[in-house]
């Protein structure tokens, strides 16, 4: 395998928001002000700066020195391999992939497709966690599946269809290895093994978003607060989630009273500890008796369709 050795970095910034009738979760996504870093000048603190292209998308920074300086490239804290559905490709595969795989940082609240939008380029996980949601024209809004390091971001593009009436946005702000849409395309069709892991990795989308249906009409609030924080777990390999009790009402189409009141339950029983935007599962297990059976039907599949990364 060859790792790739660029990397993007980017930081979107948040328009001042003065319509307090927006939905949290909405208001929190209207982010991106295009504003290029000068690359010549950059020094540590401008890694915290903002560095969007004309479409609010990530820009590569290639081989800078101070991205050398923090050991990002040698030390190999950032490889394709962290993706599991990269991970799962062939090494000859992955190491030809790799060449056309660019690293970028992507800061919560990123939108990197909206509605309707052709979506210029793919996006691999690894560290962060992409929310793929529906917008009414009431603001309100509900998120119908979440990509992690288990999966990727750009399902339209090899589908044929280029876009989905659906946004996608950076809920849990992390790496990301993006590709171009039309690379993605040329692989999908020359690559068997990628074509094969990109169709399954679709059924297992599908399978999360039906089940995501079923579950908000059928289980309660506490039920489905257990599965999205199980699920969040899954894909951060952490036990400490930074997430707004707005965010998460948002991402569940809900009032925030409503998972004020499941969060205050769990967390009088020990299980969560929930101060100032960070979420702490201190008991893992106890969540899993707390969880509906959805949780354990999409982890089912998505072992049955997909191997474990590594
Ligand atoms: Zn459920």
């Amino acid at each position: 395998m060859t790792p790739n050795l660029s990397i993007d970095k980017s930081v979107t910034t948040a328009e001042n928001n003065t319509d307090d009738n927006l939905h949290p979760a909405i208001a929190a996504q209207r982010v991106i002000v295009p504003n290029q870093v000068n690359q010549a000048s950059l020094n540590p603190a401008d890694l915290n700066q903002a560095n969007i292209n004309q479409q609010g998308l990530p820009q590569p920074i290639l081989h800078h020195p101070i991205l050398h300086h923090l050991g990002l490239h040698q030390h190999g804290l950032h490889q394709p391999s962290q993706n599991h559905i990269l991970a799962a490709l062939p090494t000859a595969d992955l190491a030809n992939l790799s060449q056309y795989l660019q690293l970028v940082e992507l800061p919560v609240g990123t939108m990197l497709y909206e509605p309707g939008q052709e979506s210029r380029y793919a996006y691999f996980p690894t560290s962060c966690l992409i929310s793929l949601q529906h917008m009414l024209e009431s603001g309100r809004t509900a998120e119908t599946a979440s990509v992690g390091n288990d999966g990727l971001v750009g399902v339209a593009l090899f589908m044929g269809g280029n876009s989905t009436p659906s946004a996608a946005v950076v809920q849990i702000s992390g790496y990301a290895y993006q590709l171009e849409g039309y690379v993605l395309k040329q692989e999908f069709k020359r690559l068997i093994p990628l074509q094969q892991l990109l169709l399954r990795y679709s059924q297992v989308l599908l399978t999360q978003i039906s089940l995501t249906a079923v579950c908000n009409r059928h289980h309660s609030l506490q039920q489905q607060l257990c599965r999205w924080l199980l699920l969040t777990l899954d894909r951060l390999n952490t036990n400490e989630i930074t997430m707004t009790q707005e965010l998460v009402a948002g991402m569940l189409g809900v009032r925030r009273e409503g998972i004020t009141e499941a969060a205050g339950h769990l967390q009088r029983e020990g299980l969560i500890s929930y101060r100032r935007g960070h979420i702490t599962v201190i008991n893992r297990k106890g969540i899993e008796t707390h969880v509906c059976e959805c949780y354990g039907v999409l982890k089912k599949e998505l072992l049955r369709l997909l191997p474990e990364g590594t």
